[in-house]
């Protein structure tokens, strides 16, 4: 009879296995980890989370995330990233880093809605002094800049009122005065927009919308080159705990090196519908950057080298909110649904007055999201709900 060597729950923990080293392949690796090995006390002691040459802490991230952090880096040619667990929680990251009490923070009046809850948040709960200026300021802004204006927050163009602000002229009117600038860069995905190069100081991203392309992961990046920005950056990012999960990082990763052929793929098919939009009676507008009368289309013919499938149309104001949320309800290849990016094509109206505190158009607001679908199975979509209308 055998004699069974007997069998150790230790066994199921502790295994002497190593898989062979040579293994070589495209894919980043996914190394999930809370806990990360020291070898000894004396190397335990020696480690600091903010020296990213080695590892502590699953929370100060992994070779998955490193890998992330450094490639959205290299693309948008900064030289630091800190990834976050959603775009929101990236512009959390450098309102809480950047911030405090007494301070004044500028926002554009059409920046991404969240944002501007979160800064009448800290306004009301934080005894931050925020106020709201027009995005097509340009190098007026200089005029609204107080003494104790710590950061001005730009994002072009607008993500639902498409209006492109003058970056260069707000970067050196605020650098005349010290402030720092932030750019929410969502829409250029990082790569129709060179935000360092225009004279930001920090560019966030959601990568939740191109970076990702699945409408499967939620995530953010906080972007730099200077390096006393990203240790505070860094400070604020331990102190919030912001880890990412890296089965998420890998998605992103796995879908970066498309990012360029989707974002044009995109951004052709936006331009073909906004084209053909613009000469439909039902449209007192077409809102689209590189159409000539959005407004600020000639900084963007500027300053950005694309566009994405992101736009918005203004229907002529003899239509109802109840007739254009009837053609919305009628779209059958866009579906109703927040976010974009991904291959699916959206379609959300936005009560936009309520979202300003001035905006001059009449007429309901629709956003449209192009997905990588057939153009012209897409205008034919938006054709019929338009004749049923
Ligand atoms: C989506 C979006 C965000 C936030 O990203 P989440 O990952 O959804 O939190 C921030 N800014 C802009 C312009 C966005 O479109």
């Amino acid at each position: 009879m055998m004699t069974q060597k007997k069998f150790s729950t230790t066994q199921l923990i502790h295994s002497s296995y190593q898989a062979p080293d040579g293994f070589s392949a495209f894919p980043t690796a996914i190394h999930h980890a809370s806990t990360v090995l020291f070898k000894d006390v004396a190397a335990m002691r020696a480690r600091s989370w903010q020296d990213k040459s080695a590892y502590t802490y699953g929370l100060h991230g992994t070779p998955t995330s490193f890998t992330l952090e450094a490639r959205l880096a290299e693309i948008e040619q900064g030289n630091y990233c800190l990834l976050a667990p959603s775009g929101l929680a990236a512009i959390t990251l450098v309102n809480m880093a950047l911030l405090q009490s007494g301070d004044d923070v500028l926002l554009p009046d059409n920046v991404y809605n969240p944002s501007r809850d979160q800064a009448d948040w800290l306004a009301s709960s934080f005894g931050v002094s925020v106020r709201y200026y027009d995005p097509l300021a340009g190098a007026a802004i200089a005029d609204l800049i107080q003494p104790n204006t710590r950061l001005i927050w730009t994002e072009a163009p607008g993500s639902v009122s498409m209006e492109v602000s003058d970056i260069p002229a707000i970067c050196a009117a605020a650098h005349a005065r010290g402030v720092l600038v932030a750019m929410d860069n969502t829409w250029s995905g990082g790569i129709a927009f060179a935000a360092f190069e225009h004279g930001v100081d920090i560019s966030m991203q959601a990568l939740t919308k191109y970076q990702s392309g699945g409408s499967d992961v939620l995530m953010g990046a906080v972007i730099t080159r200077d390096k006393d920005l990203n240790n505070r950056l860094q400070a604020a990012h331990m102190r919030l705990g912001f880890g990412v999960g890296m089965d998420d990082a890998y998605l992103v990763l796995r879908s970066l090196s498309t990012l360029k052929l989707r974002f044009d793929a995109h951004d052709a098919s936006a331009r073909k519908i906004a084209s053909w939009l613009k000469t439909r009676p039902e449209m007192s507008k077409v809102l689209h950057p590189a159409l000539e009368d959005c407004p600020g289309h000639a900084i963007w013919k500027r300053d950005f080298t694309g566009a994405g499938g992101l736009f918005s149309v203004l229907f002529d104001e003899r239509y109802s909110e109840a007739q254009t949320d009837q053609f919305v309800n009628t779209l059958e290849l866009f579906k109703i649904g927040f976010s974009w990016g991904g291959a699916h094509s959206l379609c959300v109206p936005y009560r936009i007055r309520q979202m300003r505190a001035t905006w001059p158009h009449q007429g309901v607001l629709v956003r449209f999201n192009i997905g990588l679908e057939d153009a012209d199975d897409l205008i034919a979509d938006i054709g019929q709900a338009l004749d049923r209308m």
